[in-house]
């Protein structure tokens, strides 16, 4: 159709190729054992003296069948093909479950960001399920942050700010993921209940010095601030990324340079090192 009208082009053998993939992850993803064979792991955000602040939470798919598969390939899919809806409440059941288990010998109370895709934000019964979790785990509503593209918002936005203004009055804050790599959004950034915004790597990778100017970073920073918003930047993996973006305002750091995902047990023991500080 691209080339206009009455025209046909044979699927080239990459087209193909990833079809079948694609068929093959959808396959894999109908399975019951597809919902066993994910993992969490969370990645420390920290404050840029290094102090961490909170936390995000990543699904990890080992696949029986297919082996290793990362999110960034099977997560456009499942939102696709619906399987995001259970791995999503499986996603948040372990953030409250992990929360939980923290709880038990740590007064901690930095929290863990889950993202969150639009159809699941987008089911009725969302907010509820979300706050049964925290419930059933007595977890404090303020330990736990959704992180939401700029794309989860433009599909209904006013069904969307209305959930979060809801979210925000039981203390569950909203926060923007991947900022300025979606639609423009600076005509209603200012209307959305948010704490935060978080600066998406391929901006941070833009930062090669530290006498560096990058003029997208500062505009985000300065925007930001003005708003009163909180900024995370992603994807921090030099020291020179972590001075420029210390000197320019930006609140929180998360990347390789501090640390990378841990798997849960790592992460508990994080908080059980900190008791013997
Ligand atoms: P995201 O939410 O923007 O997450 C940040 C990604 O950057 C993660 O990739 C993280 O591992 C990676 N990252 C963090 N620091 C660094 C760094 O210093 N260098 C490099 N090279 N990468 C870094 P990951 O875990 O592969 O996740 C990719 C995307 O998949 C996420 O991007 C998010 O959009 C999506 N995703 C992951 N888990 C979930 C989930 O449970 N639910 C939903 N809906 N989406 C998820
Ligand atoms: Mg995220
Ligand atoms: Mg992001
Ligand atoms: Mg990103």
């Amino acid at each position: 159709k691209n080339k206009g009208g009455d025209n046909y082009v044979f699927a080239s053998n990459n087209d193909t190729c990833s079809l079948k993939r694609h068929s093959e992850l959808s396959l894999a993803m109908k399975s019951n054992l597809f919902i066993r064979e994910l993992n969490i792991v969370l990645q420390p955000q920290y404050s840029t003296q290094g102090k961490i602040v909170g936390s995000e939470a990543l699904v990890r798919w080992q696949s029986a069948s297919l082996g290793g598969i990362s999110p960034v390939e099977f997560i456009p899919l499942a939102e696709k093909n619906g399987a995001i809806i259970e791995l999503g409440n499986w996603i948040i059941d372990k953030t409250c479950s992990l929360l939980a288990q923290r709880r038990v010998f740590s007064k901690e109370t930095s929290p863990i960001s889950v993202n969150i895709s639009a159809k699941q934000i987008a089911q009725p019964n969302f907010v509820d399920n979300l706050l049964t979790s925290l419930d059933n785990y007595q977890v404090p509503y303020s330990e736990l942050v959704l992180e939401l593209t700029e794309s989860a918002l433009v599909t209904d936005l006013k069904l969307v700010v209305s959930k979060m203004e809801l979210l925000k009055s039981k203390g569950i804050l909203c926060s923007i993921d991947d900022f300025g790599t979606g639609y423009s959004s600076l005509n209603y950034i200012h209307h959305l209940p948010i704490i935060e915004l978080k600066i998406d790597k391929c901006f941070v990778d833009d930062i090669k010095n530290e006498t560096d100017d990058v003029p997208i970073i500062n505009t985000i920073l300065q925007m930001a601030k003005s708003l009163k918003l909180r900024v995370v930047a992603e994807g921090v993996e030099s020291k020179a990324q972590l001075n420029y973006l210390a000197d320019h305002g930006c609140d929180v750091i998360q990347g390789y340079y501090f640390s990378k995902p841990l798997n849960s047990t790592q992460w508990l023991d994080k908080w059980k090192e900190k008791l013997s500080d």
